[in-house]
């Protein structure tokens, strides 16, 4: 089946309120192209190196979100442009998002990655961590960033009562960290593999890559 076909498809079983993000990593630009002129205006991509030279040449009415590990070093090349940035796991990075939106006179859309899964290699905060960042004082002193919601990702298992878990862990955490913090509207979770289980489980922004774009050779 071709991108278009793919994304149609997929684009048929999402509720209106879940949005799509394409996870176009390692994927070539024409892909990228084909994706856009099927309608896609919202694109993932996990190293800000591939994102910005996407970037300097696909449309300028894209939105890129940043899904993958962020370096601090490496801010500044994307505060330009990036629209939505879903790994934020340490208030230094927060700050440092809010330092180079500032410097572009712009505010720049955040959500925390939570860490959900079991295994211990993936980024991510845990409960306490994101109430001590979000009560803090320095954080509501940061005014060119604006935290709207969570980002978790289960764990690779075919245990589907596991991946269920942790979608209800981290919906549960977005819940009561709304409580504090009404600007939060966005729950990034489900991937190729769990989307519809996510969006079961409360997901109103889903990141496919190889449903859309097909397997890929890397990461
Ligand atoms: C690669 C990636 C995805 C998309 O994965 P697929 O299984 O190809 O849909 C989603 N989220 C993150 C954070 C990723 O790195």
């Amino acid at each position: 089946m071709s991108i278009e076909q793919n994304l149609e498809k997929i684009k048929q079983t999402l509720p209106k309120k879940v949005t799509l993000v394409a996870v176009s990593k390692t994927k070539p630009i024409s892909d990228l192209q084909e994706a856009y002129g099927a309608g896609q205006r919202i694109f993932g991509e996990n190293k800000i190196q591939e994102m910005t030279q996407k970037w300097e040449v696909m449309p300028k009415d894209i939105q890129w979100h940043m899904i993958g590990h962020v370096q601090r070093n490496k801010v500044k090349y994307m505060a330009e442009f990036v629209s939505l940035v879903h790994g934020v796991d340490s208030f230094r990075l927060l700050k440092e998002i809010d330092k180079q939106a500032k410097k572009r006179n712009r505010v720049i859309d955040c959500l925390l990655q939570i860490h959900i899964a079991e295994e211990n290699t993936k980024f991510g905060l845990d409960e306490n961590e994101v109430n001590e960042i979000s009560t803090s004082v320095e954080f509501h002193e940061l005014k060119n960033i604006k935290v709207i919601g969570l980002m978790g990702m289960s764990t690779f298992t075919n245990d589907q009562e596991q991946i269920r878990r942790e979608f209800k862990q981290l919906k549960s955490i977005y819940d009561s960290l709304k409580e504090n913090l009404n600007s939060l509207s966005v729950l990034s979770m489900g991937m190729s593999g769990d989307y519809q289980m996510a969006i079961e489980e409360g997901s109103t922004m889903v990141r496919i890559g190889s449903s859309i774009f097909g397997a890929r050779n890397s990461h």
